[in-house]
C-alpha cells in the first residue's frame, strides 16, 4: 500500500517543517512561488508511507495524507484548513 500527499501550495507558508520531518525525502520546496511569494512545501510522492508526520507538524494544516488501499484510496489525515473538504477517492 503506497502513501501520498496532497499539499495546498498557495497557502503555504514555505516553513520548511513538513520537508525536516518527512523520513523518506518526500518534499521539496518548489521552484516557483506562490501568490503570496512563498516558496511552497512541494510533494514527490514516490515512496510516502502515510505515516502522517508531515501533515501533524504543519502548522498551517493544509497537508492531506492518503493512503492507497486494494480497493479504495483512505484519507488517513486531513488538511483542516483546505478551501474545499475532499471525498474520498473510490477506485472501480
Ligand atoms: S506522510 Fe510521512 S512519508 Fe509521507 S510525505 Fe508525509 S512525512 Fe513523508
Ligand atoms: S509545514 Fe506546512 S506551511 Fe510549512 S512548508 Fe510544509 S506545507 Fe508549507
Amino acid at each position: 500500500m503506497a502513501g501520498r500527499i496532497v499539499i495546498d501550495m498557495e497557502r503555504c507558508k514555505g516553513c520548511g517543517l513538513c520537508i525536516t520531518v518527512c523520513p523518506k525525502s518526500n518534499i521539496v520546496v518548489a521552484s516557483d512561488s506562490n501568490k503570496s511569494g512563498y516558496f511552497p512545501a512541494q510533494a514527490q510522492n514516490r515512496e510516502c508511507t502515510a505515516c502522517t508526520r508531515c501533515a501533524v507538524i504543519c502548522p498551517e494544516g493544509i497537508i492531506e495524507v492518503l493512503l492507497e488501499e486494494p480497493d479504495r484510496v483512505r484519507i488517513v489525515a486531513t488538511a483542516a484548513r483546505r478551501d474545499t473538504p475532499r471525498m474520498v477517492e473510490e477506485k472501480r
